[in-house]
């Protein structure tokens, strides 16, 4: 075989990797697979079939260009945040009761999960503690500290090691944090008073911008204190163990004496009510805290000061001004009915400090810095790879890249009654047909012949790296079901003195991770191979769609679009065909066949029982019917421009499209474009039944099923004939979001959505939309199915697509954007030794044709200690599974209990770790599990979003169109979707051509001197500080003075200076990381427009009344604590 690869060890494939559209073709010998146990034997031979080249799908070509929109431009149209949305798909497929419920009862919405009982109270049970970081919360306030527990690895937590911070009495009202979930009782078990226990309610009262003195306080700090601040608050971390903070040894740490004083104005986000029963044990928690062990200090911390030169900050406190009276008591000290009694000031002095608590940008800092550097071999089984927010290669040594499955857990518990005990959902996030970065090798494309692919003749698994041969090469071990089966005389190969076959390395199917197979016909519809697909491009021309200039716009697109579909290998030309529709009540056909000298036009107006008008001359090549399509294009927006209808048709419309790719025997895609909702008489007719006022009632529900079952029963009849559906929408109201997407959601599409668009302010959005979307890999009429090694089995899966029994995700199309989510439950016991593995297979068309598998293999470790589980998970994979679980559930259940289970949940898993597995500590400590200190601040960004928490400005469908396209994120989408990336533009030097550091998304971390630029996959702001240098507004924004600035402008000038150069080139980079076209809003800081660029400042308390990160922690601490009380 020849390679034609240039790397390493193992010789390549025999075949050129197949080259993707935008994609060289990687570099990248095999490498060497698992090994395989050994066993010699002598063989015959059989032929080796060669590996076939795969043929690329589509070819890189730039896409066209079109002009750019004008530059200056309004604010948003009143549809607020949304009206930036790209597109979306649908979230777990169908909204069907049925399913739903099915799903749904994997995991437990309604009734919260009973506490987490069973544990023995001996903490530690389990080999050393997996590093940790220990939040101290004193009751409700608290402390908390980044301690490593022993172990640990050179865990840096991500805020600073230890911390100290002081805190200061503050109250934390038990509510204060709840009374930010507005319909949200206060959690029952929550009291404060069941848990005298408890430690005293430090915190920390870093008032803002405030700076910290540290005054000396020695050992005994509680003392010093002044009135408000709790002296040495257990801020620090705890490098060793949760024991320090009891022991009297004031160690690490800040240096002795120091203590905090407290600005007397420090205050407190939450509501200030502090429950009465939380301030008496303070005492206690003094004590323990006093002791506290400081962990190593901090770095220094924006916007804090430095009390001593060098010296971290945190140990710092805020310091009042007057000098305090040596041992005055705190506040909080004082009986709650007093406390009640104070001024609210008084009563929210007390702050977490924001610094001290797990921060994410440090967290995705520290792994770009720690694994940025190293390519990540998929040789080793159940290795966590670098975060998705770290640039890394990969190289397949035999497990699939984590570009195309990232795990909840690369170590999961061996037996069920662990799982449950933990609460750690185990779930895959799977990317079928990811892109990769040039530098990795597309998949290889395996031909077996007419033999087939070679399976497991019980569980049907592929051959992959996992299975063993055996008996010298003539037979193989299943490694999913144990199966001993036949090798196939021509697939035979001797064996080296390991075990392995001697041609593994030649053989992608035998030592990589991704690969495919071709499919022979058994594998295709009705034993035929398929056509090639076809697109239909279905264009709305009723009234709205031709006064805003979109039917001019989108025929103008087409012409020079056509030319860019999807070309597989070294193609010349695409084999995908194309057909056109136009529609309002009524739809139009096209007869476009090359010998016509103009396009034809057949009127179909009975749109209750649609027919395909004609075959020939629908469905034609683009370079053979040129002249006629352009014609077509030219012509479509004069006949309509004097259009008086405003109805339209929506699911004749799909419907036709189904049926003409019936007619035709093929697979493909619906491009639909289309206005408003379907109101005209047809079947899937519409009404408006939006309402506002079912919110946080036990209907709102309703507002995300559909309001009709027809949509549902022409999606299923899409799926069988492989009709994949995009959907553009450019509404001016309401039009019913949830139904229209249900046939793009089941059928594997993406749903666009651009509110009150306008062509000069939208046009450049939609446009690249529009590229993007066509030009996209794909595959059609795909099935996929996830095997799995005895003792775990899929039981439940997220995404667009469709499932008409328990295995198989069936999708009519699938690009390479969208992602399945799949959860695993035990069905057996697994073993530390074989590990589990998952195999998903996905069969489908490719853009020319052909019949393909795609195989991903990856194996998993299992433990029999639940520290390994979790010190091997990715909370950027748990957000992203609980998000879509989260989205799923609430069209069947209250949003209120949906978003309680999330806590609870949230709770449980925490309150595990805290029980089995950190070293002994107060009950006054949060400790987080290292690999998991971020999921409490993006379970809260989860949990405050538009889909959960909506705010008076996010409308039914923006809910609507949101939680579908969650649905099929994959987990770097959800991981900046939930926590946006707010980047500083002026701080750094000006000539840095790196991206500038990422600053938390807090209010309090903007200065008014600076300029920030804040995205989080759909939305793109840039918000201006007040006094932001003139100069700078000059090089930025060509105008003199901050006032002049147009507030909402989507288009910077192009001006020729370093600066101006510099930020724009940032603009661009950040789309082109995204899926969908981020649209530009330049915020003015005190503007009216900024409450919209404030929404994204996911910790702080949102106007909708989602908590603020500090809150949800404590409240979270709280959770935690009734768990394990
Ligand atoms: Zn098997």
């Amino acid at each position: 075989m020849s390679v034609n690869q240039s790397a390493p060890p193992v010789p390549p494939f025999g075949q050129n990797q197949p080259v993707y559209p935008g994609y060289h073709p990687a570099s990248y010998g095999g490498q060497p697979g698992p090994a395989v146990p050994a066993s010699p034997y002598g063989a015959y031979n059989g032929p080796v079939p060669g590996y076939q080249q795969t043929p690329p799908q589509g070819v890189p070509r730039a896409p066209p260009s079109s002009g750019a929109p004008p530059a200056s431009m309004q604010a948003p149209c009143g549809q607020t945040t949304y009206g930036q949305f790209g597109q979306g798909d649908i979230q777990n497929g169908p909204s069907s009761t049925a399913q739903m419920q099915r799903l749904q009862g994997s995991q437990q919405f309604g009734p919260p999960l009973a506490p987490v009982v069973s544990q023995p109270a001996v903490l530690q049970p389990y080999g050393p503690p997996p590093t940790s970081t220990q939040v101290t919360a004193q009751l409700a306030g608290m402390q908390i500290s980044g301690a490593v527990s022993h172990a640990p690895p050179s865990s840096v937590l991500g805020y600073g090691p230890p911390t100290s911070l002081a805190s200061a009495s503050g109250s934390f009202p038990n509510s204060g944090p709840y009374g930010s979930y507005p319909q949200s009782q206060a959690p029952p078990l929550s009291q404060a008073q069941g848990h005298p226990g408890v430690q005293p309610p430090l915190r920390s009262a870093p008032p803002l911008a405030s700076s910290f003195t540290s005054p000396a306080s020695g050992g005994p700090r509680m003392p010093s204190m002044t009135g408000p601040l709790p002296p040495g608050q257990g801020f620090g971390s705890l490098p060793v163990s949760q024991p320090n903070h009891v022991s009297s040894t004031p160690s690490h740490a800040l240096p002795p004496g120091t203590q905090m004083t407290g600005p007397p104005g420090t205050q407190m986000t939450g509501p200030p009510v502090p429950p009465p029963s939380m301030h008496s044990p303070q005492q206690a928690g003094y004590q323990l805290q006093q002791n506290g062990s400081f962990g190593p200090a901090r770095g220094p911390q924006p916007n804090y000061e430095s009390p001593y030169p060098g010296a971290p900050t945190f140990g710092s406190q805020p310091g009042p001004p007057q000098p305090l009276p040596p041992k005055r008591l705190d506040p909080d000290a004082i009986p709650s009915p007093q406390l009640n009694e104070l001024p609210p000031q008084q009563r929210a002095r007390h702050r977490i400090d924001p610094d001290a608590i797990p921060s994410p940008i440090q967290v995705i800092e520290d792994d770009r810095n720690n694994r940025g550097s190293e390519p990540f071999v998929t040789g080793v089984r159940g290795q966590v790879p670098p975060l998705v927010t770290t640039n890394f290669l990969v190289k397949d040594q035999g497990n699939a890249s984590p570009r195309y499955i990232r795990c909840t857990s690369y170590n999961i518990p061996c037996t069920s009654d662990m799982a449950k005990q933990a609460q750690v959902p185990l779930a895959a996030v799977i990317k079928p047909l990811a892109r990769l970065p040039p530098e990795e090798a597309s998949p290889y494309v395996v031909d077996h012949g007419e033999a087939g692919p070679l399976r497991c003749n019980r569980c049907k698994a592929y051959m992959c790296p996992l299975m063993t041969f055996i008996e010298g090469g003539r037979r193989f071990q299943c490694s999913f079901c144990s199966c001993v089966n036949d090798v196939p005389p021509q697939y035979f190969q001797h064996l080296d003195h390991t075990g392995k076959r001697v041609d593994a390395y030649d053989r992608p199917e035998l030592s990589l991770g991704s690969y495919e197979f071709l499919a022979t016909v058994d594998y295709c519809k009705n034993n035929k191979f398929p056509s090639p697909p076809a697109f239909i491009f279905m264009i709305d021309v009723s009234y709205n769609a031709i006064r805003t200039g979109l039917v001019r716009l989108l025929c103008e697109e087409l012409k020079s679009l056509l030319d860019y579909l999807p070309r597989e290998g070294g193609a010349e030309e695409s084999a995908i065909r194309v057909g056109f529709v136009t529609y309002n009540k009524v739809l139009h056909f096209y007869n476009v066949k090359s010998s016509l000298a103009q396009p034809q036009m057949m009127v179909v107006s009975d749109v209750a029982d649609m027919f395909v008008p004609l075959l020939d001359g629908f469905l034609v090549n683009v370079r053979e019917s040129r002249a006629v399509i352009t014609s077509l294009l030219d012509k479509i927006p004069e006949m309509f421009a004097d259009t008086r209808e405003t109805e339209t048709v929506f699911a004749p419309v799909i419907q036709a499209g189904m049926e003409a790719l019936k007619a035709a025997e093929c697979a493909g895609k619906l491009f639909l474009f289309h206005t408003s909702l379907p109101i005209a008489e047809a079947p899937g007719k519409l009404k408006n039944r939006d309402d506002r006022k079912l919110i946080n009632t036990d209907k709102e529900k309703t507002l995300f099923q559909p309001q009709t079952g027809t949509y549902q029963t022409l999606a299923k009849d899409c799926v069988a004939q492989g009709c994949c559906v995009d959907l553009f929408l450019f509404p001016n109201q309401y039009v019913d979001v949830a139904t229209l997407s249900v046939v793009p959601q089941l059928t594997g599409g993406s749903v666009y959505k651009y509110a009150c668009f306008q062509v000069e302010n939208d046009q450049e959005r939609f446009l690249s939309d529009l590229r993007r979307d066509v030009q996209k890999v794909v595959g059609f009429d795909a099935v996929m199915r996830v095997r799995t090694s005895t003792g775990i089995r899929a039981v439940d899966f997220f995404g667009a697509f469709y499932m008409s029994n328990t295995t198989d995700v069936e999708l009519a199309g699938l690009d390479e954007d969208k992602t399945v989510a799949v959860e695993f439950k035990h069905d057996d016991r697994l073993s530390e030794e074989s590990g589990a593995l998952l195999q998903c297979a996905l069969l489908y068309t490719s853009c020319a044709g052909q019949r393909r598998l795609r195989i991903h293999n990856l194996a998993l470790n299992c433990c029999t200690q639940l520290a390994d589980l979790y010190r091997n998970c990715e909370t950027d994979t748990l957000i992203n599974y609980m998000a879509k679980f989260a989205y799923r559930g609430v069209v069947n259940s209250p949003v209120k209990t949906v978003r309680d289970t999330l806590i609870t949940q949230c709770a449980q898993i925490l309150a595990c770790y805290r029980k089995n597995c950190a070293s002994p500590s107060s009950a006054g400590q949060l400790i987080l599990p290292e690999c998991m200190k971020l999921l409490p601040v993006y379970l809260n960004c989860v949990l405050k979003s538009d889909v959960l928490q909506p705010g008076a400005e996010v409308t039914t469908d923006d809910r609507a169109y949101v939680r579908q396209l969650v649905s099929s994120m994959d987990v770097a989408e959800t991981n900046v979707f939930f926590y946006p990336r707010l980047l500083p533009l002026t701080k750094s030097p000006i000539d840095s051509t790196s991206e500038p550091p990422a600053v938390r998304a807090s209010e309090e971390r903007l200065s008014s001197g600076d300029i920030y630029l804040l995205e989080n996959g759909l939305n793109l702001f840039v918000w201006v500080g007040a006094s932001v240098q003139q100069g700078v507004v000059q090089s930025l924004f060509n105008v003199s003075s901050f006032s002049q600035i147009t507030s909402g402008l989507s288009v910077l000038p192009v001006l020729d200076n370093p600066l101006s150069r510099k930020v724009r080139g940032l603009i661009d980079s950040l789309r082109a990381q995204r899926m969908r076209y981020m649209k530009l809003i330049v915020v003015k800081q005190e503007d009216k427009l900024e409450m919209l660029f404030k929404h994204f400042l996911v910790e702080d308390k949102s106007l909708s009344g989602g908590a603020s990160y500090v809150d949800f922690l404590c409240h979270m601490h709280k959770e935690i604590r009734q768990l394990l009380s």
